[in-house]
């Protein structure tokens, strides 16, 4: 006899912890309406900049059902990068802790893949993509949908066991599941990240105008960085982490144990004299796996001469 659908859940889940999840919750491939209206008025604002592509395939985005033929459900997932050990040497230039270890697209796709096949093999069959941060998707609203947190005022999701510090990932697939249920919004009356933000980039709860956040300006900006924010980027070269450092939901974090992630000594012991003569070759040494080849060995170097200055 088949398993029914809260026992083929259940396994979904047993299964997605089995292969190192932190988390797992599902939701309907639907049209997220509320999200969309909200996407809509940010890129009318323009506060996307330069990133273009995030107008591209308004309807997919919006709708992971139109991914995958006969999409029912999404599995999403993540898993807690935050590091066990962290830059710590005096007046060094700073990088965001997600990009420490190596690239996590490439992992949680391995291990989201790694999952797919676990439930055809062992469970049901299926038919599914994978998605990491890869396609038009709003992983954020589909992982609040499926009951893995909440989106706080800093617009990161937030997991109350874990806090925010997690790399988020989803399988669409053709299966009806058993739903999860959105969590409670726990930011409360809080407004530590608003009023963290050096350069005021989270205009209002919610809402983040790329044009002054540090993490856009470091890895999506293509130009110049903006000279009036040249003393507000406390010495950061590559995305940003004060909004996510100052939540109370972070005081909690623990550190990861996955190997690929793990920083690599030889990052957490530059000195400001190593970085700022740091070339090519370096540069392709320490950061041949991590998310920070994306800014590119000229866009580093560009970011580091603005923090020098
Ligand atoms: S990432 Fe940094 S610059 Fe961007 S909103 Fe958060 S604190 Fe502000
Ligand atoms: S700092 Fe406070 S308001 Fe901001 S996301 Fe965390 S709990 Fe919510």
């Amino acid at each position: 006899m088949k398993d029914d659908k809260r026992t083929i859940s259940k396994k979904i889940k047993q299964a997605a912890t089995e292969i190192g999840f932190d988390g797992c919750g599902f939701c309907r491939a639907d049209f997220l309406e509320e999200d969309a209206g909200f996407l809509n008025k940010w890129l009318q604002n323009g506060m996307h900049q330069d990133m273009h592509y995030m107008e591209n395939h308004f309807e997919k985005r919006v709708n992971p059902a139109k991914l995958v033929e006969g999409a029912k459900s999404v599995i999403s997932v993540f898993l807690n990068y935050y590091p066990s050990k962290i830059q710590n040497k005096k007046n060094v230039p700073i990088i965001s802790k997600y990009a420490y270890g190596e690239d996590y697209h490439f992992v949680i796709k391995n291990l989201l893949l790694k999952l797919l096949e676990k439930i055809n093999r062992e469970i049901a069959v299926v038919n599914g993509r994978a998605f990491v941060d890869s396609a038009p998707l709003l992983e954020r609203a589909l992982a609040r949908e499926a009951g893995l947190g909440w989106i706080g005022k800093n617009t990161n999701l937030i997991n109350p066991k874990f806090g925010s510090f997690i790399f988020l990932g989803e399988l669409v697939i053709d299966l009806e599941l058993e739903y999860d249920k959105p969590l409670e919004n726990k930011c409360g009356n809080c407004t530590k990240c608003l009023q963290a933000c050096p350069t005021k980039a989270l205009i209002k709860p919610h809402v983040l105008n790329s044009q002054n956040c540090i993490s856009y300006l470091t890895i999506e900006h293509k130009h110049n960085l903006p000279v009036e924010l040249s003393d507000k980027f406390n010495n950061i070269i590559f995305g940003c982490d004060i909004c996510q450092d100052v939540c109370p939901f972070n005081k909690k974090a623990k550190p990861n144990e996955i190997s690929q992630f793990q920083p690599k000594e030889e990052l957490l012991e530059m000195t400001v004299e190593q970085w700022h003569s740091i070339d090519k070759e370096h540069f392709d040494k320490l950061f041949s796996k991590s998310a920070v080849k994306r800014t590119k060995y000229n866009g580093l170097i560009r970011n580091l001469e603005f923090v020098k200055s």
